[in-house]
């Protein structure tokens, strides 16, 4: 059967997961759904050649390849061994981390990013997804890490928060009183939300609950607004701190997590829309063009261009600035359908992510040695660094 026909490739685990340019970009097909394969006239717009590359099947073929390509058959746990716990690892450490998901809506973007997570303190689900799973790597990490290094008495402190994005204005979903939060910029401490609330978590069960809350505040929005969650952007993102002590002197460690899930990156119909819808349809594509441009801006700037990158000019690219372009680790899952319905927006995607492939990012453990002077001579970089800029 046509179900049968995808060929199977393993994903390959990679050493050297992060090249130099700190982007990953992964593309995941999702599986034929019943209704896909029974319908009249059904086949397949892609077709997956080995673990690298994929094969767009319209008019011209084109072949693409990426640093993975998911078939149909890959699990949530394969997809995350391979994109999760590298990223895990690397936030422990310090790095910024980033991963997030773009797609046509149906293409699994949310299966990807947070698959079921009903019952999961009770009996956890094969098909949970990526955040669920990372904190159940990380929070298991952290116990054999701190357990190692007790001698040094080094702890982790980690906090999360949730937000979405929606016809640009940022609501806070632990706390969905908070709407139309700012996002504010700090010489040191960079890009945050005012206001947002931050809770600190100790458990899985800790982080579950914090997305259940989420998915149902998000939820609610979307019934009492009349709006479609296929429109918002999601980010939930973990602070893990790390604080040791080595020669008498207190280190400190900060990586920053941000799990994102992006609103469908279909074309907005503009037929049919009338005022608020209107304007509501020209805002979500704000953001979405806005990070289209941003990555094709960083393209340049990645072949020698000097160029100014719009970050500003949207909610999603100004909080995600550090992620496109700065001082990140990035994920990129590009999530696309296997059925000829929807070749134009699966070739759209494919693109899309070929792009995000050519960014370069700049990632650096972020530490602090208090009664060291290691943090004032960055302080005195940093405005110089500014300085030079006005100049
Ligand atoms: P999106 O968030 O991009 O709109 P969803 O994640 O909601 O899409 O996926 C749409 C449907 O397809 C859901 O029913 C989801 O469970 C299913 N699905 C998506 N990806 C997969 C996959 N890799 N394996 C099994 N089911 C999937
Ligand atoms: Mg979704």
């Amino acid at each position: 059967s046509l179900q049968q026909s995808a060929p199977a490739f393993e994903l390959q685990e990679d050493p050297e997961f992060w090249n130099d340019h700190n982007v990953q970009v992964l593309v995941r097909v999702r599986p034929v759904s019943a209704s896909e394969v029974s319908g009249q006239g059904f086949s397949r717009c892609v077709r997956q050649d080995g673990p690298h590359t994929i094969t767009w099947l319209g008019q011209p073929q084109t072949r693409f390849s990426f640093d993975h390509v998911a078939g149909e058959s890959i699990t949530q746990e394969d997809l995350f061994r391979v994109a999760g716990t590298p990223m895990v690892e690397n936030c422990m450490r310090g790095y910024n981390s980033c991963m997030f998901a773009y797609g046509q809506t149906g293409s699994g973007k949310t299966h990807t990013m947070l698959g079921d997570i009903d019952d999961l303190a009770i009996r956890p689900s094969l098909q949970r997804g990526m955040t669920p799973r990372v904190f159940e790597y990380l929070f298991a990490r952290i116990q054999q890490e701190e357990n190692l290094r007790e001698q040094e008495q080094l702890r982790f402190v980690c906090k999360c928060s949730f937000l979405e994005i929606y016809n640009e204005h940022i609501t806070d979903l632990l706390d969905p009183t908070s709407i139309n939060l700012q996002i504010r910029e700090d010489v040191k401490t960079g890009v945050y939300v005012e206001n947002l609330k931050e809770v600190e978590v100790k458990s899985v069960h800790d982080v579950v609950q914090l997305l259940t809350q989420g998915a149902s505040n998000r939820k609610v929005a979307a019934t009492n607004m009349n709006r479609e969650s296929s429109r918002s952007h999601s980010v939930f993102a973990c602070t893990v701190e790390s604080k040791w002590q080595a020669n008498s002197l207190t280190n400190i460690r900060f990586g920053r997590l941000n799990l994102v899930d992006l609103a469908g990156s279909e074309r907005q119909k503009s037929s049919g829309a009338e005022g608020d819808r209107l304007k509501e349809a020209a805002n979500i594509n704000k953001s979405l063009s806005t990070l289209g441009l941003v990555i094709m801006t960083l393209v340049d700037i990645a072949n020698g261009k000097q160029r100014h990158v719009p970050y500003r000019d949207s909610k999603l690219t100004f909080l995600l600035q550090d992620s496109l372009g700065g001082n990140s680790k990035t994920t990129v899952i590009a999530t696309i359908s296997p059925s000829n319905g929807n070749a134009l927006e699966t070739m759209s995607t494919l693109k899309f992510a070929q792009r995000a492939k050519l960014i370069k990012n700049s990632a650096h453990i972020n530490e602090d040695s208090s009664g060291d002077v290691s943090a004032l001579r960055r302080e005195i970089q940093q405005l110089k660094e500014e300085i030079n800029h006005l100049k």
